[in-house]
């Protein structure tokens, strides 16, 4: 089985460039809110993430998501929400049967309340420390409770996760999702709880033992950029400030890397910076 990996952005935020990388310039920097599109054979389009919506918006005008809105500028086009990007792929919101979330910052789930057909599979460990935070507590920790439909608990899909197969070193759990080896979770916590990487299997053939060649890795938030990850760049010491968990960041990315380092011909995706080129 392989699927299919199509990187999409839903608006983007501003920040303070020197924040996201040591040495770069103190200067306001546009963040893409990125996510993907996965197109598996039988489990039909998944979104992983789903960038800012709407209701990301209409929580930023009144308090506390004023907060929010302070700290963290928000701009969502209309042609970059979700229905329009899926629109664009022939497909309607309706079509999204299955969310796969990263972490529950806001510029992750902005787009559920648009997603009425989809089940969310999380890390449960994402969810439980947030549940029941609200107003200034939930701001602080970037959750905008209002951003999750109503129903969000009926819809939980939690994963499980297991021994990792020895092609993940150094990760030891892993959720081999749909069970067929094309989209494996790892938990990369710490720069929020519970937060999840993919590796995806996107050419025939591609082993987890191998060089990464046929390998997409969805590395969500575990860096601000590709090259920061790759070669082990810090953030500015402020950004700890913002972490669920710094010793945890410290060694998710450590280990995100060593991976990678273990698989050169991985593609690698994050959340806020341009997806590396797909040789597939
Ligand atoms: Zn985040």
């Amino acid at each position: 089985m392989t699927v299919r990996v199509v990187p999409l952005t839903a608006g983007a935020c501003l920040n303070v460039a020197a924040l996201t990388e040591r040495g770069a310039p103190w200067r306001v920097r546009e963040y893409p809110a990125g996510y993907a599109l996965l197109l598996h054979p039988s489990r039909g389009p998944v979104l992983f993430d789903c960038g800012y919506g709407p209701a990301v918006l209409q929580a930023m005008r009144r308090w506390p998501g004023l907060l929010y809105g302070a700290v963290t500028p928000v701009r969502l086009p209309a042609s970059q929400t979700v229905p329009a990007a899926l629109a664009r792929l022939g497909l309607t919101p309706a079509d999204i049967r299955q969310v796969i979330v990263s972490h529950l910052h806001a510029d992750h789930v902005g787009a559920l309340r648009q997603l009425t057909a989809a089940t969310f599979v999380l890390d449960p460990a994402a969810y439980t420390p947030l549940r029941g935070l609200r107003g200034v507590q939930a701001v602080r920790r970037a959750y905008l409770p209002d951003l999750l439909p109503p129903d969000f608990d009926d819809r939980l899909s939690p994963l499980t996760f297991q021994a990792s197969p020895p092609g993940l070193a150094p990760f030891e759990w892993a959720a081999d999702i749909y069970g067929d080896g094309s989209v494996w979770a790892v938990p990369v916590p710490g720069h929020a709880p519970g937060m999840i990487a993919l590796v995806v299997r996107t050419q025939p053939g591609a082993a987890l033992e191998g060089s990464g060649e046929g390998l997409t890795v969805l590395a969500s938030d575990v860096a601000y950029s590709v090259r920061a990850l790759r070669e082990g760049l810090e953030a500015h010491p402020l950004t700890h400030l913002t972490f669920f968990n710094a010793t945890q960041e410290r060694q998710s990315r450590a280990r995100l890397r060593q991976w990678l380092q273990r698989h050169p011909r991985a593609r690698v995706i994050v959340s806020h910076d341009l997806p590396e080129p797909d040789h597939g």
